[in-house]
């Protein structure tokens, strides 16, 4: 049966970089049927609503969702899209590519963070003029099914060395938080145990200092909620360019692939943004789909035009998103 994917191109450089990136996908062979559906500044305008009852459905019934951007209304857009697709795992690559300025280099990590508890969980309380608290919410449920995805993923060559004894590093504190983290610790640790995999762990205030220091002792890392938000941009900081980073909301059978970046109004609409992003996403897309094979392709061909050109603006070249397009496709 078909693969049917919900395009949500949203506002912005999503209406210029969505397209880019389904272009890359069509370049295959594969059945893929895609849907458009809308959200967004402009849809809450056109209609009231921010993200429509229909665009929620056709994500929650597609086999998979990629997004581009929303400007004001984002937080009303992509939460309910990642619950949409019932998400438990962010995954997110930081990769520095030759012939991109970067800080550092030789990073290439793929943060998998816990996408549905910890302190994201919504539990904050206002007790008194003087005091707000909040309630940090860990499972062994979650715990688990995150470390269960990180062993498939490095089983599967997803990590940066493509390799299946790769294994992961869990970041925690759960020296200080010995309930909490403790328990994530733990399970996510027996869990690497019962397949099998590798597992380092590193305290989360020491991990902060060694990945801008060395990022070339990582790979895989398995973090909570917190965590995983706050270190994955200090890895995209050492990596350069918004305009090269994707992300995957992964669910148990439905994901939602979205570029990191939002909708630069600075230079939407002028057909000059970086599909880089975008086009990563879908490579994400298509692995997650089982086209494990046709993902590392677009990131090879992805890999290719950074290094050799053409470029767009923001790294330094004059490309249009569209010649920057082909080239990928051209590579394929
Ligand atoms: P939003 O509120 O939607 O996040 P923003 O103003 O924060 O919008 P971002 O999209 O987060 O803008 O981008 C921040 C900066 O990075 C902008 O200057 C933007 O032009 C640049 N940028 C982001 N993505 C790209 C891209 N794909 N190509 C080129 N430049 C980009
Ligand atoms: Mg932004």
């Amino acid at each position: 049966m078909a693969a049917e994917i919900v395009v949500i191109e949203g506002d912005g450089i999503g209406k210029e970089v969505v397209p880019a990136a389904v272009e890359v996908l069509e370049a295959f062979d594969s059945d893929f049927e895609f849907v458009e559906a809308d959200a967004g500044d402009a849809t809450k305008a056109a209609t009231g609503e921010a993200l429509p009852a229909e665009t929620f459905e056709a994500a929650a019934s597609a086999d998979a969702t990629l997004f581009g951007a929303a400007g004001e209304t984002a937080a009303d857009v992509i939460l309910p899209l990642r619950e949409a697709v019932e998400s438990f795992v962010n995954v997110r690559p930081a990769t520095a590519y030759p012939g991109v300025d970067a800080l550092r280099p030789e990073t290439d990590v793929v943060f998998l963070r816990e996408n549905t508890e910890g302190v994201y969980s919504g539990h904050e309380d206002r007790l008194s003029d003087d005091l707000s608290t909040l309630t940090r919410v860990v499972t062994s449920s979650a715990s688990r099914e995150l470390a269960e995805f990180a062993c498939e993923f490095v089983a599967d060559g997803r990590g940066p060395n493509g390799d299946a004894d790769e294994g992961f590093t869990v970041v925690h504190k759960a020296n200080v938080m010995r309930e909490t983290d403790g328990r994530f610790r733990e399970e996510v640790l027996s869990v690497a145990d019962e397949h099998d995999v590798d597992a380092d762990e590193e305290l989360m205030d020491a991990f902060a200092t060694k990945l801008p220091l060395d990022p070339g002792q990582y790979g895989v890392v398995v973090c909570p909620n917190l965590a995983g938000d706050v270190l994955s941009d200090l890895a995209a900081g050492l990596v350069g360019g918004l305009g090269l980073l994707p992300s995957a909301n992964i669910g148990h059978d439905n994901a939602l692939f979205e570029p990191v970046h939002g909708t630069a109004p600075d230079i939407a609409g002028e057909g000059i943004a970086n599909p880089t992003a975008a086009v990563l996403s879908a490579a994400l897309l298509l692995e997650y789909l089982g086209h494990v094979e046709e993902g590392q392709r677009v990131r090879d061909a992805v890999t290719g035009v950074l290094s050799d050109g053409p470029r767009t603006g923001d790294l330094g070249g004059e490309a249009t998103t569209d010649e920057v397009t082909a080239a990928i496709v051209d590579r394929l």
